[in-house]
């Protein structure tokens, strides 16, 4: 028997280790079982270039929780180790790793998921670990190593079947959780899913029915509970998997959903790095920030994380799937990652994919494109708002739809309303509405005048409506209730106003009167007669402007309390406006200026409290 000391320059780094990485305490799990794999592949892979004459058909891994014995043991049969090995890898490699490790993170907190600890971690839960192992090559001696957490250690000769390694964790007293068979259940569900070689964790009963009629009997039969998929659909070929294989994964990956995904992107590329990969567009609720951190990376086939932040391009968080590559740097700080070059070229790799694909769809049919466009349109506007490179794919395929329902790309629709939607300065003005029930009176005036309104209610719509206007140069977007729609758009001939000058001096002051005058600029405009007599716009500007300040648009910090500031259109050649200008009473002319005014408020939902009370006695007392 070998007695020694590790070689440490920090004495006390178990005590380090265990603390520091408290919280991400259940890696250890994640670390044995990835080195147990390992040393299963490393075989394969020996044997497959013949320097091995193991039997690799079986390679496997195996868990076993002893609760009595308050081991948690993993054992592989794979590569092994000689004692030689042991002292090298163990010893000394691993170990520095560890201690490299705990001096350069000591102080930062953010450190994501994977340490590079490997089977040091085994310490942060267990205080005393034991490695016993056969190496697979010819006249191997077997050989156990163990170690209670302070530098000493032993190494001896021992007795063990089968090739491969055990590593047996004496449970401490402060981390019993881990002897609990639904913890390490769930721990093997979140971090060795998808590993490679199958995984063993105890057995399942099943009961079956054996023979027919009066000689049937039920036979309990007693299987291996495989806790893995060793061949995950990610790490096939598209052509090999057909669309119910895409389903099947998803629920695979999140058993917990019922919805199914719209559509699913393959990733695949081994130039300039390495990824494969499965995103799905799942069907989108209303709260966008609960659905984000769905995609889970992988390295390799071993979990890693699922913030995928900085890799994935923001606006793609919100898909759902896999993402798996060996080349993500996956022991560093957060601020690292994003500013790792090979990380940065994933992150376009992954949006100029998202953009094809959404290409190829819209191209090989589009009918079914635009049925799922509600779905998807969020993530697309806002990858047009966030990167430029998406926005010049995505605007060939980005669709408007107007308030019938039809849908029309940016182009095409300009090419549509160009004819009888221009200005005087030669500008094709696009209407939209935000909400269609709200802006209904707008939308149905400018429908009477033959004038076509979009549905842009998206949180992100003020936003892209700026980018479609610097994209599509003689192009502006208004709001249909941002100025009346004679206004915006040039007619053949002018109407004549009936108002002369002094009318609109005298009339002024009552209509001011009437409405709260820090809110309402009052404006006259000569409309048709059968245009309503009183109408309330918003600048289109300061509307835009809010609006973005509410989602939090770039520069805009504090503007969220810009006053609502609204423009009272009074229509010059409605007879009603005659009529409160002719009215000699001077009460009856301020009451008439009232409920006419109170009525355009009302159309705006601008009328509340008191004020809506007064309408309404007024009101009823008008009708008797
Ligand atoms: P890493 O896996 O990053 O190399 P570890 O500290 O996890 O670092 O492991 C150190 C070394 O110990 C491994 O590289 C491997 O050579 C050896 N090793 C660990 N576990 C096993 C095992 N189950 N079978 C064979 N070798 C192992």
């Amino acid at each position: 028997m070998a007695q020694g000391k590790i070689n440490v320059q920090t004495e006390n780094i178990f005590p380090i280790i265990k603390q520091f990485l408290y919280s991400d305490q259940e890696i250890f799990l994640r670390e044995l079982i990835s080195n147990a794999v390992d040393a299963t592949q490393k075989l394969r892979t020996l044997a497959q270039l013949g320097e091995s004459k193991a039997n690799v058909d079986n390679l496997r891994v195996e868990v076993k929780l002893d609760k009595e014995a308050k081991t948690l043991t993993f054992s592989d049969n794979g590569i092994g180790m000689t004692a030689d090995e042991v002292d090298k890898y163990i010893n000394q490699i691993a170990f520095s790793g560890a201690e490299e490790f705990v001096q350069k993170y000591k102080d930062k907190a953010s450190v994501i998921g994977h340490f590079g600890l490997g089977f040091y971690s085994a310490f942060m839960v267990a205080s005393k670990v034991e490695i016993i192992t056969l190496s697979h090559t010819e006249g191997a001696v077997p050989v156990k190593w163990d170690c209670d957490g302070s530098p000493n250690f032993t190494l001896e000769e021992t007795t063990k079947e089968g090739r491969g390694t055990d590593i047996v964790l004496h449970i401490a007293d402060d981390a019993l959780e881990y002897l609990e068979k639904s913890k390490i259940q769930q721990l093997l569900d979140k971090y060795c899913k998808f590993m490679p070689i199958e995984i063993k964790f105890g057995t399942n009963e099943r009961k079956e029915k054996v023979g027919e009629g009066d000689d049937a009997k039920e036979e309990t039969i007693i299987e291996d509970n495989i806790i893995n998929n060793p061949s995950p659909a990610w790490t096939k070929l598209p052509a090999d998997l057909n669309a119910d294989d895409y389903k099947s994964f998803y629920r695979e990956l999140y058993p917990m959903t019922f919805e199914e995904p719209l559509f699913h992107i393959h990733l695949n590329v081994d130039y300039p790095f390495n990824l494969t990969g499965i995103l799905f567009f799942p069907k989108l609720k209303s709260n966008m920030e609960m659905q984000k951190n769905k995609i889970q990376l992988y390295s390799n086939q071993v979990f890693v994380t699922e913030s995928v932040e900085g890799i994935v391009p923001d606006f793609l968080t919100m898909l759902h799937g896999v993402i798996d590559s060996p080349d993500i740097p996956l022991n560093v700080s957060r601020s690292y990652l994003q500013s790792d070059a090979n990380v940065k070229k994933i992150s376009k790799y992954i949006s100029k994919k998202v953009a094809d694909k959404l290409e190829d769809l819209y191209k090989n049919d589009r009918e079914d494109f635009e049925k799922k466009w509600d779905d998807i349109k969020i993530f697309i506007e806002y990858g047009m708002l966030s990167d430029d490179k998406f926005f010049d794919k995505a605007k060939g395929f980005a669709l408007l739809k107007n308030t019938e329902g039809v849908a029309k790309t940016m182009e095409e629709y300009l090419e549509q309303i160009k004819p009888i939607q221009t200005d005087k300065d030669g500008k094709v003005v696009v209407l939209y509405t935000s909400n269609k029930e709200e802006q209904y009176a707008y939308i149905s005036s400018a429908k009477d005048k033959g004038y076509d309104v979009v549905v842009l209610d998206s949180p992100l719509s003020a936003h892209l409506v700026g980018k479609l206007e610097q994209e599509y140069k003689d192009t502006t977007f208004t709001r249909v209730d941002g100025d009346t729609i004679d206004k915006l758009i040039k007619k053949d001939e002018e109407i004549p106003s009936k108002l002369t000058e002094d009318d609109e001096k005298k009339l002024k002051p009552v209509i001011e009167a009437a409405v709260p005058k820090e809110k309402f600029t009052v404006v006259f405009e000569s409309m048709s007669e059968t245009d309503q007599p009183f109408t309330i716009t918003q600048s289109e500007f300061m509307r835009r402007m809010k609006d973005m300040s509410a989602v939090g648009g770039g520069g805009m910090m504090g503007m969220g309390n810009l006053p609502e500031m609204y423009n009272l259109v009074v229509n010059a050649n409605h007879p009603l406006v005659s009529k409160i200008l002719n009215e000699s009473e001077a009460e009856k002319q301020k009451s008439m200026a009232k409920q006419a005014t109170d009525l355009a408020l009302l159309s705006q939902n601008l009328l509340k409290g008191e004020a809506l009370s007064s309408f309404i006695k007024r009101s009823v007392e008008l009708i008797n």
